[in-house]
C-alpha cells in the first residue's frame, strides 16, 4: 500500500474560494485583527442566534476568557465532563480554580445532568457541558439546574456547529458558548475560536481581555477614526484572531450547512452498516436535537471479539484507515489523577465507554467509495476477530 492510499482520520475542506479569500486578505495590507474579523463576528452572530461574538484564536482561549469574565477565582469549582479534550478542564486551572470531573451518559457520551447535580457544592460557580461528537447534551436540564443553583453555564461547542436543539440554534443554549475552528472541526480557520454571549458586560470584558486588557483594539487605534491613546485596564491575554483566519472563516461559514450535510450522509452510511451489528454499537441520535457529525464513534460490544479496541485500530491502520479514540477521559490522565485523587472507577461509565470506543474517519470531502472502504475494513476485522 502506498502512503497515498492511506485514508486520513480527518481532513479540512478547503476550496478555491477559501484560497482566493485568504490571498485577498494577504494582498489587502491588513493581515491581523481588522475588518474581516469584524465581518466574521457579525456573520457568525447571525448563524449562532444573534448573541455578541468575540473572535479569538482558539476555543481554549474562548473558554478561558469566559471563565475570567464571569469572575472565576482560586478555590471556585467548575464542573466538567470527564469525557472531553484537555482544553475543557485546563482553562479552569488557568484561573487556579478546581475542575470537578463528572461522569457521562452511556447512551450518548454526554454529561449526565444527575452527576452534575450530585457534584454541586457551595463552591461551585459554573459548569461546562460538551456536546460530544456534535450531538447536543441534555442542555435544558443543565441550564435548569444552573438557574436553580446559581451556576453559570458555559457551552463547549467545539464539536457542535451548525446545530439546533428543539428549534434553537447553538450559541443560544447557555450563558456563554465557545466554538472551535481548529483544523479538524466542522468549519475551520486553521486555528481559531469564538465566544458568544448575550451579556454585554461579559462580551466587553472578553473583548478587552482577548487583547492585552487594552480598552481599544489595535485596528481602531491605527485606522483613521482611531487615535494613539489607549488604556490598560487589566493584565490581559493575546488571543485575537487574524484577518487571514477570518477570511478563511467567512467562506467556511457560508459552506457550513453544506459541509454538515456531507458529514451527515457519511454518518447515515455508517449507521446503516453498523446499527444492527452484533459486534458494534453506534450512538443513537436524539429525535429532539440536531447533530453536527464532527465525530463518528463506534463501540465494541462487550465480549464480541477476541481482540480489543486497540487491536481493532491497529488492524484498521494496516488496511490504510486512520482511526482514533475520543477521548481518554480526563480523570485517567496522570495530572488530574494525581492532583485531584481520581481513580479509574471514579467515573465508571466514561471508563467503560473509553475502553470500547474508536472513531472512524468522517469529513465533508470523504468520497462515498472511501466510506464503503472503511465499512468493509471494519466488517472484515469483525469477522476475523469473532469469538
Ligand atoms: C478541539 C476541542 C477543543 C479545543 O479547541 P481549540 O480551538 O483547539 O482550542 C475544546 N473542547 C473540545 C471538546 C474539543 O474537541
Amino acid at each position: 500500500m502506498s502512503p497515498m492510499d492511506f485514508l486520513p482520520f480527518a481532513l479540512p475542506d478547503i476550496t478555491d474560494r477559501e484560497i482566493d479569500a485568504v490571498v485577498a486578505a494577504l494582498r489587502s495590507g491588513w493581515i491581523t485583527t481588522g475588518p474581516r474579523t469584524r465581518e466574521f463576528e457579525q456573520r457568525f452572530s447571525a448563524a449562532a442566534g444573534g448573541g455578541e461574538v468575540v473572535m479569538v484564536n482558539s476555543c481554549t482561549a474562548a473558554m478561558h476568557l469566559a471563565l475570567e469574565a464571569i469572575g472565576i477565582q482560586p478555590g471556585d469549582e467548575v464542573i466538567v465532563p470527564t469525557m472531553t479534550f484537555a482544553a475543557t478542564a485546563e482553562v479552569v486551572r488557568y484561573l487556579g480554580a478546581t475542575p470537578v470531573l463528572v461522569d457521562v451518559l452511556a447512551a450518548d457520551h454526554n454529561i449526565d445532568p444527575l452527576a452534575v447535580e450530585r457534584a454541586v457544592t457551595s463552591r461551585t460557580r459554573a459548569v461546562i457541558p460538551v456536546h460530544f461528537a456534535g450531538m447536543p447534551c441534555d442542555i435544558d436540564s443543565v441550564t435548569d439546574l444552573g438557574r436553580a443553583r446559581g451556576l453559570v453555564v458555559i457551552d463547549d461547542a467545539a464539536h457542535c456547529f451548525p446545530c439546533e436543539y428543539r428549534g434553537r440554534p447553538v450559541g443560544t443554549w447557555a450563558d456563554v458558548t465557545a466554538f472551535s475552528f481548529y483544523a479538524t472541526k466542522t468549519m475551520t480557520t486553521a486555528e481559531g475560536g469564538a465566544a458568544v454571549t448575550t451579556r454585554p458586560d461579559w462580551a466587553e470584558r472578553m473583548r478587552v481581555m482577548s487583547l492585552h486588557g487594552i480598552s481599544k483594539d489595535a485596528w481602531k487605534r491605527y485606522s483613521v477614526e482611531g487615535s494613539w491613546y489607549y488604556e490598560i485596564i487589566a493584565p490581559g491575554f493575546k488571543y485575537n484572531m487574524t484577518d487571514i483566519a477570518a477570511a478563511l472563516g467567512l467562506v467556511q461559514l457560508e459552506r457550513a450547512e453544506e459541509m454538515t450535510d456531507a458529514r451527515r450522509r457519511i454518518a447515515d452510511q455508517y449507521d446503516s452498516a453498523f446499527a444492527e451489528s452484533d459486534t458494534f454499537e453506534v450512538i443513537p441520535r436524539h429525535a429532539d436535537r440536531g447533530h453536527s457529525h464532527h465525530l463518528y464513534v463506534l463501540k465494541l460490544r462487550p465480549g464480541a471479539l477476541r481482540v480489543g479496541r486497540g487491536e481493532v485500530i491497529e488492524r484498521l491502520k494496516q488496511r490504510g484507515v486512520g482511526a482514533s479514540v475520543h477521548f481518554i477521559p480526563l480523570h485517567l490522565h496522570p495530572y488530574y489523577r494525581d492532583r485531584f485523587g481520581y481513580r479509574p472507577d471514579s467515573n465508571p461509565i466514561a471508563l467503560d465507554l473509553f475502553e470500547r470506543s474508536f472513531s472512524l474517519p468522517i469529513y465533508s470531502r470523504m468520497a462515498t467509495a472511501d466510506v464503503q472502504r472503511v465499512v468493509e475494513a471494519v466488517l472484515d476485522i469483525a469477522r476475523e476477530g469473532r469469538r
